[in-house]
């Protein structure tokens, strides 16, 4: 008899599991609680800038094998674009200094050798303390492992994990920044080509992935939120979702793929990171200058990421907590004036702020700090129906999109060894 698998939350750590899960052995059923798919990877129509957005920018990497490999199952690898080659043209707001890196494709990394292709005003050597960061040892920092000071730190490693572990590098994990060099810089320019969703977040990765769903008889259930698991002996016996109530066979199984504050609702007792990061987003209605890039790097500014998109500008600030509280148009006001500079705008343009809106996530990720690395669980629950996904679930990567993805594909690998009714 067919198992149902019941998966819920919407995210991209849901919908990956359900994509690997939709097969005529498994009736699955996606149980969402908003009202859209996509959580914390979502595009809206907004009003203020009259066009549809993203919630944030997010940003791939050609590395990223388990993202793409979800793209391509859903049909929409060819929406992500980027360059031909790893170039990440950069701006130093201070020195009005501008250099692009060009990582070269091999493993070797050439480009560390070459005054043209690495960061101006470092130095060969220089690159050797990234070594240090490649096999940390455990529980560290990143500031107890490598100086984070000088030209090398401030314009290649601090852009880098700021963004990769959304926190002040110096106080991130450095087991995660490991990894993320392990899987970047380390890995050679053809795992480091930026890639983006220039058609928007929901029309590249959420919407083709509910297609994919639909087209396989996946049912997917908005505005449907789990608010209680009955258990019984070492199993989830029914969920509760207000309304209605699900009875379980015994075959049956749960994907909890929800924010980990509300894992933790639903499983008294389950450790989860429980600190967060904001991540602020700026988005500017006017078409791009020609001559700016997709992707452009911002230091000492309050700006770190500037993204050209189709009739938009908008800009990224990871760890920005400290902008939470600044009023609204006073933060785009200040933002405006770095990215008028940055595009170089003539002073008609730059002068006047275009149709604007900001974007704060408050909870955008996990704090990727050693201790609260330590409180993310594997995917095993102590109920042998039950597994965990989420990009905070321990994947060994910060909260990212290929970390999300990755523990939905894992969970849904863990129900597939288990067939037909023991997860242990
Ligand atoms: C502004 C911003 C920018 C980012 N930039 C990048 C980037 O550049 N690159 C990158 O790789 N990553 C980036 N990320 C991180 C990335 O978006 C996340 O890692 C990923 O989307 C997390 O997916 P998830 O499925 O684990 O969680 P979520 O997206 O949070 O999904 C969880 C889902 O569960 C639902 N839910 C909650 N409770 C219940 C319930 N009781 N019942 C049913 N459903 C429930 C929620 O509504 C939600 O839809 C960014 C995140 C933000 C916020």
């Amino acid at each position: 008899m067919p198992r149902t698998v019941h998966i819920i939350g919407a995210g991209l750590a849901g919908l990956s599991a359900a994509v690997r899960l939709a097969a005529p052995d498994n009736r699955v059923v996606v149980h969402e609680a908003t009202a859209f798919a996509g959580g914390r990877c979502r595009s809206y129509h907004d009003a203020s800038v009259g066009m549809t957005i993203d919630n944030g920018n997010h940003l791939l990497l050609s590395g990223n094998h388990a993202a793409l490999d979800f793209l391509r199952t859903i049909g929409s690898q060819h929406r992500l674009i980027g360059p031909p080659a790893a170039a990440f043209p950069f701006l130093d707001l201070k020195s009005r200094a501008r250099w692009t890196l060009h990582f070269n494709d091999g493993r070797l990394p050439l480009w560390m050798f070459d005054p043209r292709r690495r960061v101006p005003g470092t130095r060969a050597r220089d690159y050797f303390s990234l070594a240090r960061l490649l096999w940390p040892k455990e529980d560290k920092t990143v500031g107890e492992t490598i100086a984070c000071n000088g030209v090398l730190y401030s314009r290649l490693i601090e852009p880098l994990l700021l963004a990769a572990l959304n926190i002040d590098p110096s106080q991130g994990s450095a087991r995660l920044a490991a990894a993320v060099i392990r899987e970047t810089l380390a890995a050679g320019g053809r795992a480091c080509r930026p890639l983006i969703a220039r058609d928007g977040l929901a029309p590249t990765l959420i919407e083709p992935a509910l297609d994919y769903l639909r087209s396989r008889g996946v049912l997917v259930r908005l505005e449907h939120q789990l608010r209680a698991m009955r258990f019984e002996g070492q199993r989830v016996a029914a969920l509760a979702f207000g309304d209605d109530s699900v009875a379980l066979g015994e075959a049956d199984a749960v994907i909890l793929a929800v924010p980990p504050y509300a894992a933790a609702s639903l499983l008294g007792g389950l450790a989860v990171p429980n600190e967060f990061r904001a991540i602020v987003n700026a988005h500017f209605r006017i078409e791009p200058p020609a001559a700016l890039p997709p992707i452009l790097g911002v230091i000492n500014g309050t700006t770190q990421w500037i993204f050209a998109f189709p009739g938009r500008l908008s800009v990224t600030v990871s760890a920005g907590d400290a902008l939470l509280d600044t009023p609204r148009e006073q933060l785009a006001r200040i933002i405006w004036a770095e990215v008028a500079r940055a595009a170089a705008l003539p002073a008609d343009l730059a002068s006047v702020l275009p149709p604007w809106q900001i974007v704060r996530e408050r909870r955008a990720t996990f704090a990727a700090t050693p201790a609260q690395d330590k409180r993310r669980p594997g995917a095993r629950t102590t109920w042998r129906n039950l597994l965990l996904a989420g990009d905070w679930t321990n994947t060994g990567l910060p909260a990212t999109i290929e970390g999300a993805i990755r523990s939905g594909d894992r969970a849904a690998a863990l129900l597939d060894q288990t067939r037909p009714s023991m997860i242990s």
